[in-house]
């Protein structure tokens, strides 16, 4: 009997990993393309902002994805106590730097530092990772843009799972301007219809109870429970929580769900095909690269 609830259970399960390998090998042709065609390979500059160890520890599993691929990759490392105004400045000069095709600020950036103003001196067309008020600006009119990579690596797994969207009930906890927000907007110009929830949110169980498609972006472990779940919905859980849990009691959400994403493996593989798949495409914008 518990052999055939493994079973069941595993064909419920949104793998990212594969999905995620096949963007990455996408991205890796195109590089070479770039390389062929122009003799520059793309570059995608991180710039780190003090010492906590969870960014460093993103920032060195972005970098050895694009070793992987062949795309370069530059860190910047900077002390905590930088300020917004040099700050700025680095992230200018990286921008006049034709040598660099995309430039990601990992967040969170220290408190006093106004992360706002980091980001808005990112030039668009640079705007790898979607923090830009332009960029977002884009995704809620659904223009083309280089869209935040976890809401973007979300879609695609929805869309590799072949999961409707036209006229669902979509909804989304979580409203930060890389995550719940574009994810929102993105939805909708799917034709969803799409609940933002967020921490003033009252009932949130009684509202998750009537999503078809649950996107879970709360940065709480283990938050969004079994009994909040309709029957069949699809669930995205986009948290990655310190010791690698994520915002869904996956145990008991399984029960009720038809599809669900696993932590690790569903959604955080996305993210970083996302943003070295959208850094190359960058590269061959400026450098005039032709794909057909
Ligand atoms: P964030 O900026 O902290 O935003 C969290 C959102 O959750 C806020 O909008 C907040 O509401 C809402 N929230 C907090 N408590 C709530 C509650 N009790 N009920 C309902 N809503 C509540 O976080 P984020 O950057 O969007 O990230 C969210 C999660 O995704 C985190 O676990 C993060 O680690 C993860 N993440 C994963 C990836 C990946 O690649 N897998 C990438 C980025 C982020 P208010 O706006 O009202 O405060």
């Amino acid at each position: 009997m518990l052999f055939v609830m493994d079973a069941i259970h595993k064909t419920k399960l949104m793998d990212g990993r594969g999905p995620a390998r096949r963007l990455r090998e996408q991205a890796r042709a195109k590089i070479e393309r770039i390389r062929e065609q122009t003799g520059q390979t793309p570059t995608l500059a991180t710039v780190l902002v003090g010492n906590d160890p969870a960014s460093a520890a993103y920032v060195r599993m972005k970098r050895r994805r694009c070793d992987e691929v062949g795309m370069r990759s530059l860190l910047i490392e900077l002390p905590a106590e930088i300020s917004t105004e040099t700050l700025v400045a680095e992230v200018r000069r990286l921008g006049d730097d034709p040598a660099v095709h995309g430039i990601l600020v990992q967040h969170p950036v220290p408190r006093p530092i106004d992360r706002r103003a980091v980001f808005e001196s990112i030039p668009i067309e640079k705007d790898v990772d979607g923090v830009t008020s332009a960029t977002l600006g884009r995704v809620i009119l659904g223009m083309p843009a280089f869209v935040p990579c976890t809401p973007r690596g979300i879609m695609r797994l929805l869309d590799e799972y072949h999961v409707e969207l036209d006229g669902v009930h979509a909804v989304v906890i979580g409203r930060s301007p890389i995550l719940g927000r574009p994810m929102a907007s993105m939805l909708i110009n799917r034709h969803a219809t799409v609940t933002l929830c967020h921490s003033r949110t009252r009932a949130l169980p009684n509202i998750v109870r009537q999503a078809d498609v649950l996107i879970a972006a709360v940065g709480k472990p283990r938050f969004v429970q079994g009994g909040w779940i309709k029957l069949g919905a699809v669930i995205i859980d986009a948290g990655y929580n310190e010791g690698i849990i994520g915002d869904v009691d996956f145990d008991t959400c399984i029960e009720p769900a038809s599809l669900i994403t696993p932590v690790p493996g569903g959604v955080g593989p996305m993210t970083i095909a996302t943003l070295i798949d959208q850094t190359a495409d960058a590269a061959a914008m400026q450098l005039g690269v032709q794909w057909r």
